[in-house]
């Protein structure tokens, strides 16, 4: 059984009572189910173990290369195609996915279900077996964080006083890509000084100054995964309150990833992170972090908002606790990291001790 196979049949067991058919829609559980990598398909499973798949006619020769193994419908509104044929097929309720489905999509599929399937709107079941991660998964991941680290060592060279957060960035970008990179897990941040006070600071035209923090959080896409790691370094001479800061929150980061194993709950996790940010003297200012994999925000939520399950062996997360003092500057250490019995293993891996450049 190929891992796309087993992933399908890992959904439809996770089915639940309320339905026959799951109506797959959401372009990047597509993806995860079939290895289609085009920007519109959809995918009909059935409890019986029917399973098609649908795409419009700019990917018919993409799907046969990358979706052998399934059926393909050829049709624009691919999702409506596949209710009809949920109705061919008699499933009586279809499960769509409710938090994709926008009004007007639903509209247009319960003109095509009409009076003959009920439409019935199902959670994240997709997004949370994704959580786990398997063995290829992981060493697309793996690749991803080793671009990752190759381009902060590439840049870390080049920081001297007089460069801009926006060269950086590019330097970041353009590295990532000579590793082998297909793209950027998402917008790069470089924040110098009293901008790396700022959690998600754009990057300026701001020069760098002797004693400035460098803070700097970007990931390399691979294959379609995602990585993402925060470093904070600081352009010499640093002081002593940015040493400590530092310190501080390195230790957090480090106590926190070894909290980070099988049967820990993602609320937990960020409730310890806060307290930790608040016994050190400081105000927590986001949750500790996030799942990555085929997005860079993905499930579980490591923040007091989550419900998500107990961490598994395999999910993987981000582990990022920051701590910012306006005006002054802040520190972020961020690794993806993935979940095993006796804590997580870091899957990038550069220095995580206070550098001075
Ligand atoms: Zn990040
Ligand atoms: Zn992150």
């Amino acid at each position: 059984m190929t891992a796309h196979a087993r992933r399908r049949a890992a959904v439809v067991a996770a089915f639940p009572d309320t339905i026959d058919a799951f109506l797959v829609s959401r372009v990047v559980n597509v993806r995860y189910l079939t290895g289609f990598t085009g920007s519109n398909a959809a995918l009909l499973l059935g409890r019986d173990g029917i399973a098609v798949f649908a795409t419009d006619g700019r990917y018919v020769t993409q799907a046969a290369a990358e979706v052998p193994d399934l059926e393909c419908v050829d049709a624009r509104a691919s999702a409506n195609a596949l209710v009809a044929r949920a109705v061919a097929a008699g499933a009586g309720r279809l499960g769509i996915e409710a938090s994709e489905v926008t009004v007007s999509q639903l509209e247009t599929l319960r003109v095509a279900a009409a009076e003959n399937v009920e439409l019935v709107e199902v959670g994240e079941i997709v997004e949370l077996l994704r959580a786990v991660k398997d063995g290829e998964e992981l060493d697309r991941l793996g690749r991803a964080c080793a671009i990752t680290d190759a381009a902060f060592a590439d840049v870390l060279a080049e920081l001297r006083p007089g460069v801009t957060e926006r060269e950086v960035a590019w330097w970041l970008h353009t590295s990532m890509r000579d590793h082998g990179a297909e793209g950027l897990a998402f917008e790069t941040i470089v924040a110098f000084g009293p901008h790396s006070a700022i959690p998600h600071h754009r990057p300026t035209g701001r020069e760098l100054a002797p004693g400035d923090l460098v803070k700097m959080d970007f990931g390399a896409r691979y294959d379609g995964y995602h990585a993402d790691m925060t470093r904070t370094v600081v352009m010499s001479p640093a002081a002593q309150w940015q040493r400590d800061l530092h310190a501080e929150v390195l230790d957090i980061q480090q106590s926190c990833a070894a909290a980070a194993r099988v049967g820990a709950f993602p609320r937990d996790l960020d409730a310890a992170a806060r307290a930790a940010i608040e016994a050190s003297g400081h105000q927590p200012s986001h949750g500790l972090g996030h799942g990555v994999g085929l997005e860079v925000h993905e499930r579980p939520f490591l923040s007091a908002a989550t419900s998500d399950p107990a961490l598994a062996e395999n999910v993987t997360v981000t582990i990022e606790p920051g701590i910012y003092l306006p005006e002054r500057g802040g520190v972020r250490i961020e690794d993806s990291v993935v979940v095993s019995a006796g804590g997580s293993r870091s899957l990038t891996s550069s220095e995580r001790t206070l550098i001075e450049c």
